[in-house]
């Protein structure tokens, strides 16, 4: 799931190849990932992008005051394409949720980009709004990870009788951060993911801080400069705990391990973040009776 760093990144090369051209044409192919119907999509036709920025995790293009907003959900990709047919998309029909033209450079080929998802369950989401508040999913947003203070964080957590892998994914409470970047910080805080966020003690507010930090500013720099088709890739090869299941830890070598839910799970090193206890996983020691 592209979360804040993969966002930015997107966001940043956007600004850089397609700010200040005009969009020529919009597709839908997947009607259902439209959610909104006034001003209609036709409208961006003929208007300058001038903008891209970043709400949590949701992309948002402004386009002449009009804004395009994106939420890519667990399985969605922006593609950059130089290629691009000029004949509509058939509706329905494979990973292709919308396709944005943009005028071409002189004497150059079409070029714009895809959004598409991938699997059976589709979640992307794009709104076409005249103020990004009007999606109610940024209206609810916390303060963004990426410029968070400690003593901020510290007040967010204050009061708060959740486990830290909840609070942290939390948009309402902070924005930006999915499933893999909250494994990867609280590997990095060494704290368990079970932890309660109004236990953190004043070490581990300055600990887990830290690592919101760094995850996120290292995942970003990673991924700048990346091709918009590329950044997935990089995203995978950075990561220490999240997606690791029984590989080893690359701090101390012990065994990643897993706790399952419903249709999720996080992924942990015991020995950094829980004194070496393994978390109860309830779909594990079903299957081990
Ligand atoms: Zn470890």
């Amino acid at each position: 799931m592209p979360e804040l760093p993969e966002v930015e990144a997107l966001a940043a090369f956007l600004r850089e190849n397609a700010v200040g051209r005009v969009v020529t044409r919009v597709d839908l192919a997947a009607v259902q990932a439209i959610k909104t119907f006034d001003p209609p999509l036709s409208a961006l036709a003929g208007l300058e992008l001038t903008g891209v920025s970043r709400h949590g995790k949701f992309l948002d293009l402004d386009v002449s005051g009009l804004h395009l907003v994106v939420h890519l959900a667990r399985a969605g990709w922006l593609h950059w394409r130089k290629d691009l047919p000029t004949a509509p998309p058939k509706p329905g029909k494979g990973p292709l949720a919308l396709r944005v033209h943009l005028e071409p450079r002189e004497g150059e080929l079409p070029e714009g980009f895809d959004l598409t998802e991938q699997g059976t369950r589709k979640r992307l989401a794009v709104y076409v709004v005249r103020s990004p508040a009007e999606v109610p999913g940024i209206a609810r947003l916390g303060p963004d990870a990426l410029t968070l203070d400690t003593e901020q964080l510290g007040v967010l957590l204050a009061g708060r009788h959740t486990q830290l892998k909840g609070t942290l994914t939390d948009q309402t409470v902070l924005a930006g951060i999915g499933n893999a970047y909250s494994d990867e910080i609280l590997h990095a805080a060494k704290l368990s993911p079970f932890k309660m966020a109004d236990k953190v003690t004043d070490d581990e507010l300055l600990r887990l801080h830290a690592a919101v930090r760094e995850t996120l500013t290292g995942a970003l720099d990673r991924q700048l400069g990346q091709r918009a088709a590329t950044l997935k890739g990089e995203k995978r090869a950075g990561l220490q705990v999240h997606a690791r299941t029984g590989l080893p830890c690359p701090v101390c070598g012990d065994t990643v391990r897993e706790v399952s839910f419903a249709d999720t799970s996080l992924q942990y090193c015991p020995t950094c973040q829980t004194g070496g206890k393994p978390l109860a996983d309830r779909r594990m020691s079903k299957l081990l009776r």
